[in-house]
């Protein structure tokens, strides 16, 4: 049988937490791979054992495993009695053929019962393995490190470390609602939180029929694109068409876009209440354009009471464009598309807009219709990965 040893930091751990770390940890793991051969999945000490059918495709369940969060590091492994002459001989046929100067002999053995203590196997399998192979022991810098774990009931071995996405399991913090708006820097603000441990769920905002509709393929993209680290996601497209036109009829130029984002909270507020999540996303960086200046923020954010995470806030562009590279949102960010709030806005916005002033500007506003307009011409996405797979032949109908 195939298995998959994932690790995780102990460092993240506080005492209390422990338990459900690990469970989310799981159930994560189990959904990112449960298309993929899998058989079962058990907590060892320290660390959790995915099982999997023998054919399974090891490459994917490499990508799959690599983008979940809350994992330090993961190698495959293979299964074996726990008994020293067996897991001596399975290692050496499975390194017949390769060629290293160097190695090491890892032991963990998690079983005390075990007759021989984890040095003593060690130098055994050492010792073994030195003799086909003729290469020298180096505990400091091995090229090849056979990693071996002896449990109560079975034992493995593996080789290669393969690094994880690190991080906190997506649930852990729970959940939160990312303004995503199809540009570079929201994408990456949604990666961010997910990967210490939120839950998303994504709101857009568009201008269609006032605008194209490309914002809304762009983020439908890049929703299904991030769904790769919590498997299922909901997206609320919001028209904000009409409600941009009832704001120009009545509000100056310099301050429209200040007051379009104070609509954008206010709807997605009134989401998260719908969702039970307690906290908002975006992707503002301090001073990156006219409306988010200090002044500007704290004016936007004044129309929402919910708690907003800004984990771009203290980046440059130049940081958040590699990183939107890494996590493959940056392709589909850079298409072009007409962004709503360049919709009836001048080229130079107002980025000192006092609240008073602003106030005073909704005040000839309808606040409370222009929600309701808004949650109640809503369109729900929900999204899977791995995507859904039409129902399979069941055994006995195959056979
Ligand atoms: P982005 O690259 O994410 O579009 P930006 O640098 O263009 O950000 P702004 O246009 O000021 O900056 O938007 C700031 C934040 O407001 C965005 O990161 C996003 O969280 C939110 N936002 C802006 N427009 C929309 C939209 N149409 N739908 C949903 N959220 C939006
Ligand atoms: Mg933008």
């Amino acid at each position: 049988m195939r298995s998959v040893l994932v690790r995780y930091h102990e460092v993240a751990l506080k005492k209390g937490n422990r338990r459900y770390f690990i469970e989310r940890l799981k159930e994560n793991l189990v959904a990112s791979v449960r298309d993929l051969g899998f058989r079962e999945i058990k907590s060892l000490p320290g660390r959790i054992l995915v099982l999997f059918e023998r054919e399974s495709d090891t490459e994917e369940i490499r990508r799959r495993v690599q983008s979940v969060f809350g994992v330090a590091n993961f190698s495959f492994a293979v299964r074996t009695e726990p008994d020293l002459a067996l897991l001596k001989q399975q290692i050496l046929t499975s390194l017949e053929g390769t060629r290293f100067a160097s190695f090491r002999v890892q032991t963990k053995r998690a079983d005390k019962r075990f007759p021989l203590t984890s040095p003593e196997i060690d130098r055994q399998l050492g010792a073994a393995i030195q003799e086909q192979s003729h290469a020298r022991v180096d505990l400091e810098n091995a090229e090849l490190t056979i990693a071996v774990e002896v449990l109560p009931d079975d034992a493995f071995f593996g080789y290669e470390k393969i690094p994880g996405a690190g991080g906190l399991p997506v649930g852990v913090s729970g959940r939160v609602v990312a303004l995503i708006s199809g540009g570079i820097d929201s994408p990456v603000a949604a990666y961010r939180m997910m990967r210490r441990g939120c839950r998303l769920v994504y709101v857009h905002f568009h201008s269609f029929p006032f605008l194209d509709a490309t914002s809304q393929h762009k983020v439908r993209e890049l929703v299904q694109l991030l769904t790769r680290h919590q498997f299922r996601s909901r997206l609320y497209l919001v028209p904000f068409g009409e409600i941009q036109r009832r704001i120009v009829a009545s509000v100056l130029r310099p301050l429209r876009v200040v007051l379009y984002r104070r609509m954008m909270l206010r709807i997605a507020e009134a989401i998260a209440r719908k969702e039970k999540a307690s906290a908002l996303v975006t992707g503002e960086s301090l001073g990156q354009v006219a409306s988010q200046t200090l002044a500007n923020l704290s004016v936007i954010e004044e129309a929402s009471r919910l708690l907003i995470l800004r984990p771009l806030v203290g980046m440059d562009k130049s940081e958040i464009i590699d990183q939107a590279r890494k996590i493959g949102t940056f392709e589909i960010s850079v298409i072009p598309d007409q962004d709503c709030c360049q919709l009836f806005v001048p080229r130079h916005p107002a980025t000192n807009a006092g609240l008073a002033e602003v106030l005073r500007a909704e005040s000839a506003l309808d606040i409370q219709s222009m929600i309701d307009f808004g949650i109640e011409n809503v369109a729900i996405h929900d999204f899977h990965f791995p995507e859904l797979l039409p129902k399979t032949i069941s055994d006995e109908e195959r056979a």
